[in-house]
């Protein structure tokens, strides 16, 4: 496991967890919602734009091939990571936000008319909820909830029963932003491929704590964004299997993504240029290359092991305060920590531990269906990444401690 030692070295890479907040030592308890970023992932974009700075894949001079070559490595990169086979199942977004709406929108033009039933479940992120609704509502599709246990768990036989032969796609969330479930996907994807339909999983809270191998799990599309593993704002992945890349329609026109134009007709570029209209984020590409590599240098099996012994340490802390109640007590949990004290508003919760340094997110966090299952309005969230450490969880217990008492 990583010693405090090897967690001492790794914060010397994030320059701004040595800020303080309001006077007191900054605690970044609010890595669900981004990561920080280590200085190898910022020098990368400096570097990048100072000496490989050209618009690719058009440009036969050398600042172009340069940069060419970086981009398509870090596809390349990407690939190796997640353990896909192919390169060109790898499409380059803006993020899992844009990921989602793309396979909602193209797959839902290919595959989906009217009366056609598509599965969710009350856990997931508005990001793969509100894509599934307007292609619902354009087609008359129906949506199907799974739903869950109070502990957080999904309900798998009741998701069997749900399938039917007007299911078209299943599309879950791998972890929960909130309650820090890590989902079966397995399961998932097996139950549903035994029915011939395809898996769409959204891994934004799963790729920065889950050792991942997408030929292992099978699920037919996969989505994440850079900047929740340490990587650039603004770029996010969509692995889909190639044989419903190959027949979806494109997303967006533009340039990169033709192969020829006319105004009588126009043909597409071959995958993964197809779902990849206009000039590429290609400084964030390689800055996201630069994440990956950092995070495969520490190993994502010895951070989880690390994430996973910062939350059972701080849910036996929290669970000292009279009146917690933890949202998400799953048997198979990330590094997410979600509760309320009380009747005590999250809100102000989370503006007395800001005032003390210790950064967490409050509110619905995207996820009001499932307020709405627990009947709340929100929870306050802590959530960790590895370069945070027991003696921060301290920090965050007594400044938690204190704001209870000043609020009841
Ligand atoms: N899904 C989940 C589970 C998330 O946690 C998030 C980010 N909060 C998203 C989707 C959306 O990610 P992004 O905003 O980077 O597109």
């Amino acid at each position: 496991m990583l010693t405090q030692q090897d967690i001492s070295h790794l914060r010397a890479d994030f320059p701004i967890l040595t800020q303080k907040v309001h006077g007191s030592q900054l605690v970044y308890f609010d890595n669900a919602a981004t990561t920080q970023k280590p200085e190898i992932v910022v020098n990368t974009i400096v570097n990048h734009y100072f000496n490989a700075n050209a618009n690719i894949h058009r440009g036969v001079h050398f600042l172009s091939q340069k940069a060419t070559e970086a981009h398509e490595q870090a596809r390349e990169a990407v690939t190796d990571f997640i353990g896909a086979k192919n390169s060109k199942e790898i499409i380059f977004t803006r993020g899992t936000t844009e990921a989602i709406n793309l396979v909602a929108t193209s797959f839902g033009e290919k595959f989906c008319t009217k009366g056609d039933e598509i599965i969710i479940s009350v856990m997931e992120h508005h990001s793969n909820i509100v894509p599934w609704q307007l292609l619902a509502e354009r087609k008359r599709l129906k949506i199907n909830i799974i739903p869950i246990s109070e502990k957080g768990e999904l309900d798998y036989n009741y998701f069997k029963n749900i399938l039917n032969e007007k299911t078209k796609i299943v599309a879950i969330t791998h972890v929960s932003n909130v309650l820090g479930t890590i989902n079966n996907v397995k399961k998932i994807v097996e139950i549903a491929h035994e029915n011939n339909i395809p898996v769409l999983l959204d891994g934004a809270q799963a790729i920065p704590h889950i050792c991942l191998n997408i030929n292992e799990i099978d699920a037919d599309f996969y989505v994440f964004s850079a900047h929740k593993i340490y990587g650039p704002t603004g770029i996010g992945i969509l692995y889909g299997k190639d044989k419903f890349l190959e027949q979806m329609p494109p997303y967006q026109g533009g340039g990169e993504m033709i192969s020829k134009v006319t105004f009588e007709k126009t043909t597409y570029a071959d995958l993964p240029f197809k779902f990849e209209a206009g000039t590429p984020d290609f400084i964030g590409s390689t800055a996201f290359a630069a994440a990956l590599k950092y995070v495969q240098s520490i190993g994502i099996k010895q951070i989880a092991q690390y994430e996973n012994e910062l939350l059972k340490y701080a849910t036996e802390k929290i669970l000292e305060i009279p009146q917690i109640k933890i949202y998400g007590n799953s048997a198979e949990k990330s590094a997410a920590l979600s509760f309320n004290v009380g009747n005590i508003h999250h809100y102000d919760i989370g503006v007395l531990l800001d005032q003390q340094g210790v950064a967490v997110r409050t509110g619905h966090h995207c996820a009001q269906p499932l307020m709405d299952f627990y009947k709340i309005a929100g929870t306050v969230r802590a959530s960790f990444a590895f370069y945070n450490t027991f003696e921060e969880i301290d920090i965050f217990i007594t400044a938690l401690k204190k704001a209870v008492k000043m609020l009841s």
